[in-house]
């Protein structure tokens, strides 16, 4: 079985920027895709070959006005004239609709990499001509396996890579149940299936006490910099060198403890066998306009915590359902099924009106998102 895996990027700003250029070049070369198959077609002509598109691309890339693109990846123009073929070709034969332009707006950045040159390694993927990249998630991908149609995109928050993998799947009888995760910031997680929520880490005296630690070394790192600062430039003593080297460290070890607290949850979940898992559509983008609640987010590891979740069903053969975001699993009543007009985030039990039924908002939730019906 193929599986995609994807994975969150962690690039540093000299390789977002490469990031965002490089899904500049893929979408000028779907475009002038378009475009030129548009011509041809309007003077009566039959579709233009893949094949002969590139080999014009790749004349024209060496005059004045196209050398820009030598800067990318040829795999990444290469793919972008496939794609922009192919979705031509199905317009030709009269299968879709002919192919709108992508539109730096509209159009979410991506491009491709090549199959033979993509490589994993500790933790980082190296990409054409933009270099190892950090991964959010170490051992989520494979090393040297053989990878298919790896894609690096952007969806408005983070870069992702995604590639497909030949998986075993782990042969698993499953329940036939349905169940609902609700995930949030007080608690990570609810399973309409069991009685007690997964405590949010975060909240804990261990992680509490460390973020602590990591808040008085930097306080200490700061001092450091304005006690040795020489006129208007910062020099970096050893001790603060040391202290630099201190605050990697903890940082590292808080990220592991944030990980290995969703591996352990994912599979704890997972290993119940249901047959479908439904978790909320996180609404990414309007829950990040909140900062406190983005930082919050961030920290939980939540998007982390849906892909990981993802993947484990994936590989038992449990179905892995997304609630569309008006799903409205938190304002139904689970017992009547009686719906309220207003239920603020403060609130955190659910009273209904209707049939006098209380019980935890987060619970009533994922009983709800269990019952959710794919329209
Ligand atoms: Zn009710």
């Amino acid at each position: 079985m193929i599986t995609a895996l994807k994975v969150r990027l962690e690039p540093n700003n000299k390789q977002m920027s490469k990031l965002f250029q490089s899904a500049g070049a893929a979408r000028w070369a779907f475009n002038w895709t378009i475009t030129k198959q548009e011509e041809n077609y309007k003077n009566g002509g039959k579709f233009i070959s893949n094949f002969d598109l590139r080999k014009e691309l790749t004349i024209l890339k060496q005059t004045d006005e196209l050398k820009w693109l030598n800067n990318y990846s040829n795999n990444i123009t290469k793919q972008a004239i496939k794609d922009a073929c192919d979705a031509y070709y199905k317009f030709f034969k009269g299968f879709s609709e002919k192919p709108k332009f992508k539109s730096r707006k509209k159009s979410p950045p991506k491009f491709y990499q090549d199959t033979e040159k993509i490589k994993f390694q500790d933790g980082k993927v190296r990409l054409e001509k933009i270099g190892w990249v950090n991964l959010s998630e170490k051992d989520r991908i494979p090393e040297n396996a053989k990878y298919t149609n790896p894609r690096v995109k952007f969806d408005g928050i983070n870069w992702y890579v995604t590639v497909g993998i030949e998986i075993e799947r782990d042969p698993v009888e499953l329940t036939g149940e349905s169940i609902g995760i609700d995930v949030g910031i007080k608690d990570l997680a609810i399973c309409s299936n069991m009685e007690k929520p997964y405590k949010n880490i975060n909240k804990t005296k261990k992680v509490k006490k460390l973020e602590k630690k990591m808040r008085r070394l930097q306080r200490k790192l700061s001092n450091k910099y304005e006690e040795n600062k020489e006129g208007r430039s910062y020099v970096k003593t050893g001790n603060i060198i040391k202290l630099e080297k201190d605050i990697r460290k903890l940082h590292k070890h808080l990220d592991n403890i944030r990980t290995d607290n969703r591996q352990k949850v994912t599979t704890e979940i997972v290993k119940t066998k249901p047959s479908r898992i439904v978790m909320e559509d996180l609404n990414v983008k309007g829950m990040m306009k909140n900062k406190h609640l983005s930082k919050a987010i961030a920290q939980q590891g939540l998007y982390e915590f849906k892909l990981m979740m993802q993947y484990k069903c994936e590989r038992q053969g449990t179905e892995f359902v997304e609630a569309d975001k008006w799903y409205p699993s938190s304002k139904t009543c689970s017992e009547c099924g009686h719906v309220k007009t207003k239920l603020s985030l403060s609130e955190r039990v659910f009273a209904c009106d209707n049939c006098g039924t209380v019980i935890d908002r987060d619970k009533n939730a994922s009983i709800n998102l269990s019952r959710y019906k794919v329209s």
